[in-house]
C-alpha cells in the first residue's frame, strides 16, 4: 500500500515525488524506462519567463526563483545558470515580433529588454552574428542541464523515503467507488487510494480507460549537441519565428533544437549496457543540416564545432499549448500533470509543489484554473501556433 503512485520519473513526477516525500507522504515513483528518459531528457532545458502565455507566467516566475537554490536544496546537481536569454530578429517582419513581445511582457511585468540594434545584441551576447538585427533580453532567464537536475530530484526523494521502480509499467489505474483503488503494472499491483499521472506523451494510454483524454499532437523536435568548445554563449537563443534554439551547457558542449518538425512515428527501444532500455527517436538527415544552417547562422561558432550526438524529442502539444494541471476530475484521487506543449522543463520545480497541494486536497498555491482538463470540452478544435523557444 502506498499514500500516493506517481507515474513517470520526468521531472513533473520526479519534482512532485520529493515534494510529496518532504511532507511525509509514502510514495512510489514508476517509469517504463528510468528518470529523464523521454522529454526530460530530451529537450533544451531553457529556464524561462520570457515568451510565456500570461496564464504560465505566474508559475515561470516563482520556479526561476525556486531554481536559484535548487542545487543546495537537493543536495546534487542541477547546473543551472541564470545567463539570460535572447530572442533574436533576423529581418524587419521578425524585429517587429520581438517589439511587440518586448512591450507586451513588460506591462506584465517582466524585466525584458529591447535590444535595438545589431550592436547592442552583439555587446551582450559577442557569439550572435551580424545579420541579427535586434533581440529581446531578460536576463532573469536561463538553463540547467535536464538529466543532472531529474536525477537530483530522484535521488533526494530517494532519500526522503520514495520507492523508486524503474524500467517497470503501468498498464492500468483502479477504480472502487468512484476513487483510485490500485495501480497494476507490468510486475504487479499497488494499493493506493491516490495517483499522479506524469507520463507525458503516453499519459493518455491510462487516463483513456477512466474516460478522459487530453487532446494532444505529437511533433517532434531535432536536437544535435556538438563535442565541447571554449565557452562564448552565456544566453539561451531563440529567434522570433522559433525555426532553431540552442545554448552552450555547461560543459561546453552546444545543444541546439530545431523547430517542431512533422514526428514520422519511430520510436526505439534502445538497449543499454546496464540492461536498461531507453526511448530514442531518430531525425532525419535533413533536419538535421537545417539545424546546423538556420542555428549556424544566428551563432557561427556552433557551424564550426563537431557534432557528438543527436537525437529528436517528442513533444506533448495540447490546442492551445498549455499543460494539463487537474484534481477536479471526477475520480476521487486522480491527479494529471503532463501536456506541457514543449515547456514543461522550467516550470518542473513549481509543478512538483503544486501537485503535492493537489494530492493533499489543499488548494493550489498558484492558479491553475487555465490548465483544467474540462477546458478541451469546448478547446478541442483549436490549435495555437505551437512554438518553442528554450
Ligand atoms: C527538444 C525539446 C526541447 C525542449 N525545450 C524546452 C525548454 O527549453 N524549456 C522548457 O521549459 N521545456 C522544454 N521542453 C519541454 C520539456 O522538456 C517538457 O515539457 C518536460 O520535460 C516534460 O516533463 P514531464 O515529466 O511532464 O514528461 P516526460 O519527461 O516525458 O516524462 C514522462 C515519463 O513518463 C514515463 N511513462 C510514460 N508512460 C508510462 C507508463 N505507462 N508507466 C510508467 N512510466 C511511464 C516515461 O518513460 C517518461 O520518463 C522541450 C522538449 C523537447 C522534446
Amino acid at each position: 500500500m502506498a499514500d500516493v503512485v506517481v507515474i513517470g520519473a520526468g521531472i513533473s513526477g520526479s519534482a512532485s515525488a520529493y515534494e510529496m516525500a518532504k511532507e511525509g507522504l509514502d510514495v512510489v515513483l514508476i517509469d517504463r524506462f528510468g528518470p529523464a528518459s523521454m522529454a526530460s531528457g530530451w529537450t533544451l532545458a531553457g529556464v524561462r519567463q520570457s515568451g510565456r502565455h500570461p496564464a504560465e507566467l505566474p508559475l515561470a516566475k516563482s520556479a526561476v526563483a525556486t531554481w536559484a537554490t535548487l542545487a543546495e536544496e537537493l543536495d546534487g546537481d542541477t547546473h543551472y545558470r541564470r545567463g539570460g536569454n535572447l530572442r533574436l530578429a533576423r529581418t524587419p517582419e521578425e524585429a517587429k515580433i520581438i517589439e511587440d513581445l518586448v512591450r507586451e511582457q513588460s506591462a506584465e511585468g517582466l524585466e525584458l529588454h529591447f535590444l535595438s540594434s545589431t550592436k547592442d545584441v552583439r555587446e551582450v551576447a559577442p557569439a550572435v552574428s551580424e545579420r541579427v538585427l535586434v533581440a529581446s533580453h531578460c536576463p532573469t532567464d536561463g538553463s540547467a542541464d535536464p538529466s543532472s537536475t531529474v536525477l537530483s530530484f530522484v535521488r533526494a526523494a530517494e532519500r526522503l523515503g520514495v520507492k523508486t521502480r524503474f524500467g517497470e509499467r503501468v498498464l492500468k489505474i483502479e477504480i472502487e467507488n468512484g476513487a483510485v483503488s490500485a495501480v497494476v503494472t507490468d510486475q504487479g499491483r499497488i494499493a493506493t487510494s491516490r495517483v499522479v499521472v506524469a507520463a507525458g506523451i503516453f499519459g493518455n494510454e491510462v487516463l483513456k480507460p477512466l474516460g478522459y483524454e487530453v487532446p494532444l499532437q505529437i511533433p517532434m523536435v531535432t536536437v544535435l549537441r556538438s563535442s565541447p568548445v571554449d565557452s562564448v554563449l552565456q544566453q539561451v537563443i531563440g529567434v522570433a519565428n522559433a525555426d532553431c534554439a540552442g545554448r552552450q551547457e555547461y560543459n561546453g558542449r552546444f545543444r541546439v533544437t530545431s523547430g517542431l518538425q512533422d514526428w514520422h512515428g519511430g520510436l526505439i527501444e534502445q538497449r543499454l549496457q546496464d540492461g536498461g532500455v531507453r526511448p530514442r527517436v531518430l531525425p532525419t538527415g535533413r533536419s538535421m543540416a537545417e539545424v546546423v544552417e538556420l542555428f549556424g547562422d544566428v551563432v557561427p561558432a556552433f557551424a564550426e564545432a563537431q557534432v557528438e550526438d543527436y537525437w529528436a524529442g517528442l513533444i506533448d502539444m495540447t490546442p492551445d499549448a498549455l499543460p494539463v494541471i487537474d484534481n477536479t476530475l471526477d475520480v476521487e484521487g486522480l491527479v494529471v500533470a503532463m501536456g506541457f506543449s514543449g515547456h514543461g522543463f522550467c516550470l518542473g520545480p513549481v509543478t512538483g509543489k503544486i501537485i503535492c497541494d493537489l494530492v493533499q486536497g489543499r488548494p493550489s498555491r498558484l492558479p491553475i484554473e487555465p490548465f483544467h482538463i474540462r477546458r478541451f470540452d469546448t478547446l478541442r478544435n483549436a490549435q495555437e501556433p505551437a512554438t518553442l523557444h528554450g
